[in-house]
């Protein structure tokens, strides 16, 4: 029996090669009708025998391109016009305004076969692409997604390249990026005073210096990255004082999964996420005896691993035997370089090469970092390969800025049930990174035609980014939001939850509504409402911002709260950390109540307890004392819990934390192990907040817990808090596609915007 099929399609479905996908199918198939770029996605019609069009359909479901995410799939029956052939309408008007733009995708099969193939035209071309793979985000700077509005516009397709492109059966039909040797971007070798290396082929030149030790400064998809050869011990540390980065863990791109399995351990979802099209840095176990440089990540059982991603990486790392260091491109917390020059510029002084090309990166962007806990994945860095897809909401919301925290900033707009969460800005008190954070919120307003109503931003009086959201048109409406409320509410905007939850949130900062600084908080969330229900006691945190920095003064601020002015009668053990004058600074600090504001943040107690077992007592990275108390802690028996109670005050539990402390000091003092000390710690803190769990299960009779904040980041902690409140029957919710940390706050704070409209 003869069929039409009207079908609209909605998702990633443009700019991906899926109307050739279509067109080819329908051909294959012997079906006529037509396939047509629309403003909702894709419109399709197809014609011809019923069980062609379900077999069409069937394969639309199971074999489109990689990088379509199909969010709907509708179709009806419509009368047979009597059609005979297939084509690719021109696009609708008005078609690009609602469409997703995708993010950028590693280089494909098909494209990589090509790239190695020496009888194919595009051979050894570093930027072969097609319409499954290559730059989008990067280097779109405007609507509609043509090659004018990308920086593809300054290379003229030559007409080979122009025939692929107007051909609907290639696979480069409308590929905007697409290029060859004769017509398209080139690499060149520069020195770092800008002189033009001459001498043969700039990639296998590059290959060369970096082999005898050079750092070279090699332009990328999203920035530059800096890369130094991975068992050269020298280079790195050279490569470490220059950058300023102490010891913060670099990652490494190997050449292909057999080479990773030579560096660390692989299961098979971590086999899934290295060679997924977004191909992002995935912390993996170390194996012990790898060959990889100790200054690669000093003290640190884990390893970040990427695999190559665009045709260039590919080519520089095609026959190396070893990893190389590959880190963004600049210096301490700046923003990522772009620019020729501004790489030039900022980083002559740290690499001695530049491998750099003509395509100009509109967007930067930095790699994306993610782990795979238990079953489920924990984005730590949400940025590459997934930026600019949306996260869908379970509603639709109005046109929503939220402005994010200040750390690991991100933003976030809204559309419909759709939220754009942007890749990873950084520190935001960096005035490169605050240039950087004014110049993407109107660049994705632009570029996804979002002109926002309400605009959501921290509590925080002191934030860039609130102060940037009250600069802003007094005819927005501006709506602040707490910082662990929002954390929650991302976790469960995630996992299309209303609420009412029990919301924990673990983190190192954020502003309370009582002035002082949260970070140890039960919170029972309801959309737009929360209530703070249990909280870590309040401890002064002397020398405010500087106590994350120097953790030690945390642990002074422990000890003179368990033993008071008898403190200078503890063993020298407790104090060989610091100097005597610093310490007695410190401690009258404390005592006056002077700069030391007051907090019940998880993490700086767990800063504190990596200071008095004298694990950290200077933090060179964010996170770093509580990540070195994970990694030394033993886990090979179950361990006792340290004592620990809660009073109530009111309709709030406030946690003691006088008898968690005696413990840890008693087995110091016992000479306990460290690696001993920090598993009875994290044991504590897992008991702790699964019985606050029960208590708060019946008071209130809530039954789902949401965990979100950066302290999840312990895997240790995360998975066996997880476990705890599993057996003891709670249903347990963590983020898994935005991280928890603070470059999840903007999507919370945009869900609490709308749920606070509706
Ligand atoms: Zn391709
Ligand atoms: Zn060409
Ligand atoms: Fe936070």
């Amino acid at each position: 029996m003869r069929q039409r099929v009207k079908s609209v399609v909605t998702g990633i479905v443009q700019g991906i090669g899926f109307r050739p996908f279509v067109f080819n199918l329908a051909r294959e198939l012997e079906l006529s009708g037509f396939v047509q770029n629309t403003s909702n996605g894709v419109t399709i019609e197809v014609e011809g025998e019923s069980e062609r069009v379900s077999m069409f359909f069937e394969r639309i479901r199971h074999n489109r391109p990689s990088m379509a995410v199909v969010t709907s799939l509708d179709w009806e029956s419509i009368t047979p016009s009597g059609e005979t052939r297939f084509q690719i309408r021109k696009s609708a008007s008005g078609a690009e305004r609602n469409t997703l733009i995708s993010p950028d995708i590693a280089v494909c099969d098909e494209c990589l076969a090509e790239l190695f193939n020496p009888a194919n035209r595009r051979y050894r071309y570093p930027f072969i692409n097609c319409t499954n793979c290559g730059p989008r985000y990067t280097i779109i700077n405007d609507i509609p997604y043509d090659r004018p509005h990308t920086s593809m516009h300054d290379f003229q397709m030559c007409p080979q390249c122009l025939d692929e492109y107007n051909d609907p059966t290639n696979r480069r039909f409308h590929a905007q990026p697409t290029a060859c040797a004769v017509c398209g971007p080139q690499v060149r070798l520069l020195t770092a005073d800008r002189k033009m290396r001459r001498d043969g082929d700039p990639i296998a030149e590059t290959i060369r210096l970096i082999e005898q030790g050079a750092i070279a400064c090699i332009k990328g998809l999203g920035g530059f990255h800096l890369a130094v050869h991975a068992e050269n011990n020298h280079a790195i540390k050279r490569l470490r004082h220059l950058k300023h980065r102490e010891e913060k863990p670099f990652a490494v791109m190997a050449r292909d999964v057999e080479h990773v399995r030579k560096l660390a351990c692989v299961s098979e979802d971590e086999l899934k996420l290295l060679t997924s099209p977004a191909r992002p840095i995935v912390l993996l176990t170390r194996k012990s005896a790898d060959s990889l440089a100790d200054q690669v990540a000093p003290r640190n059982p884990y390893l970040g691993v990427m695999l190559p991603y665009t045709p260039l990486h590919h080519l520089l790392l095609q026959h190396e035997q070893s990893a190389w260091v590959m880190t963004s491109a600049n210096i301490s917390d700046e923003p990522i370089a772009i620019d020729n020059d501004d790489a030039l510029h900022r980083l002559g002084k740290i690499a001695d090469y530049f491998l750099v090309h003509d395509l100009r990166i509109y967007e930067r962007i930095d790699d994306s970092i993610v782990r795979s806990v238990g079953d489920n994945q924990q984005l730590v860095r949400r940025s590459r390969g997934y930026v600019p897809a949306p996260i869908l909401m379970q509603q639709s919301m109005p046109a929503i800025l939220a402005c994010g925290a200040e750390l690991k900033n991100t933003v976030c707009l809204t559309k419909g049930n759709r939220a754009f969460l942007s890749q990873h800005i950084g520190d935001l008190k960096n005035r490169e990174s605050y240039q950087f954070y004014q110049h993407t919120i109107n660049h994705l307003q632009r570029i996804l035609d979002i002109h926002p109503e309400i605009i959501a931003y921290d509590m925080h009086p002191n934030y860039l980014s609130s102060r940037y959201a009250l600069e802003q048109d007094i005819g927005i409406r501006k709506i602040p939001v707490q910082h662990h409320h929002a954390h929650i509410m991302s976790c469960m905007a995630e996992h299309h939850l209303d609420g009412p939850v029990i919301g924990l949130a673990f983190d190192g900062t954020g502003y309370g509504t009582d002035g002082n600084i949260w970070g140890g908080e039960a919170l029972v969330v309801d959309g737009a409402k929360f209530e703070r229900v249990a909280h870590l006691e309040y401890m002064p945190m002397p020398g405010g911002d500087l106590a994350i920095r120097e953790p030690w003064r945390m642990a002074l601020s422990y000890l003179y709260y368990s033993f008071g002015n008898d403190i200078f009668d503890m063993p020298s053990s407790f104090w060989n950390c610091t100097d005597e004058q610093q310490r007695r600074i410190c401690l009258s600090m404390i005592q006056k109540n002077f700069n030391s504001p007051l907090t019940s943040s998880l993490g700086r107690l767990f800063d504190g307890v990596a200071s008095l077992l004298r694990i950290c007592q200077h933090a060179s990275y964010e996170g770093q004392p509580a990540i070195m108390l994970e990694m030394i802690m033993e886990n090979s028996e179950k361990y006792i819990p340290y004592k620990f109670e809660w009073k109530r005050k009111e309709d709030c539990y406030i946690i003691q934390l006088r008898s968690i402390l005696n413990g840890v000091i008693q087995d110091i003092l016992a000479r306990q192990k460290a690696g001993t000390i920090s598993a009875r710690f994290h044991e504590t803190i897992i008991h702790l907040f699964c019985e606050l769990c029960i208590q708060l299960k019946s008071d209130t009779g809530l039954n789902r817990v949401v965990m979100s904040g950066g302290v999840f980041q312990n895997v240790c902690l995360a998975t066996g808090l997880r476990d705890a409140l599993e057996q003891r029957e709670f249903t347990v919710f963590t983020q898994q596609y935005v991280p928890s940390n603070d470059g999840g706050i903007a999507l919370g704070q945009a869900a609490i915007a709308a749920a606070i409209e509706s």
